[in-house]
């Protein structure tokens, strides 16, 4: 994957030098892997960020990225840059985004736009997605707890099902379904009075849009997703995992002994 510095350092295009000295100093502090003991993936961040803060805290290679961002054959580069929202968008604003291309494109949905919405348009999704790219999240990062079985532990591995959403497959993630307007029969004119005359039902555009029985609006359809989680020699309690996949991004479970109680220490 292609690695966005704007996006690693959480800093918008036009940040200043200021900003940029700001974000490095925070950012390089919160992924400093002496900070975070229980994290494999913290030093590949750190170095992320270390990277992304040398390009553009030097306006020479600065203004060098910002062509190559430009000219580039490899664009676009994150799924937010597909979808034209800022890093930090709410996830209202990136529905909304997506359903724009939608409107604006029509049918067959443009690959790409499904692509990046399906990574980012759902909360938990998307945060796997941004711990990936090393930027702050704001989707739902919560670790899962994986309770291991003896036999798991001892085959140090453990198909965990992670509850999951999928665009829906009747709207594409829309939430809308487009279907011929019942007024002028998907014509776009009021037939009796001339094909002069848009009709004014759908605008002129033939279609209206209806909720999506299937998903009813939402664009999601819930299902679980299997993860292969490995199980480290001599994990614990608390031991933390992250595992990467193509859909969830990076994923943090928290294993757990099965046989110990969950509540073991409020009992105790
Ligand atoms: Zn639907
Ligand atoms: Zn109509």
């Amino acid at each position: 994957m292609t690695r966005d510095h704007y996006a690693v350092l959480g800093v918008a295009r036009d940040a200043s030098q200021d900003d940029i000295r700001a974000a490095r100093r925070a950012r390089l502090r919160e992924a400093h892997p002496d900070a975070n003991p229980d994290d494999p993936t913290a030093a590949e961040r750190f170095a992320l960020i270390y990277e992304a803060a040398e390009v553009l805290g030097d306006p020479e290679r600065r203004r060098a990225y910002d062509a190559s961002l430009r000219a580039g054959p490899g664009r676009p580069r994150t799924c937010y840059d597909v979808l034209e929202v800022a890093p930090d968008a709410s996830a209202a604003e990136i529905t909304e985004a997506y359903r724009n291309i939608v409107r604006a494109a029509g049918r067959p949905i443009p690959e790409r736009a499904v692509t990046a919405y399906r990574r980012i348009g759902d909360p938990r999704r998307r945060a796997g997605y941004d711990r990936e790219l090393g930027i702050p999240t704001r989707g739902q990062a919560g670790d899962i707890v994986v309770q291991v079985s003896r036999d798991a532990a001892r085959a140090g591995a453990a198909s965990v099902a992670v509850p999951d959403r999928e665009l829906c497959p009747h709207c594409d993630g829309f939430g809308r379904i487009p279907l011929p307007c019942d007024v002028c029969e998907g014509r776009g004119y009021w037939r009796w009075a001339g094909s002069g005359t848009r009709c004014g039902a759908c605008g002129g555009r033939g279609t209206d849009e209806r909720a999506c029985y299937r998903c009813v609006l939402s664009g999601w359809v819930g299902t679980t997703r299997t993860v292969a989680v490995r199980i480290p020699d001599g994990f614990h309690a608390g031991t933390r995992v992250t595992v990467r996949d193509d859909l969830l991004g990076l994923v943090a479970f928290r294993l757990v002994p099965a046989d110990e109680h969950p509540m073991a220490d409020e009992v105790r």
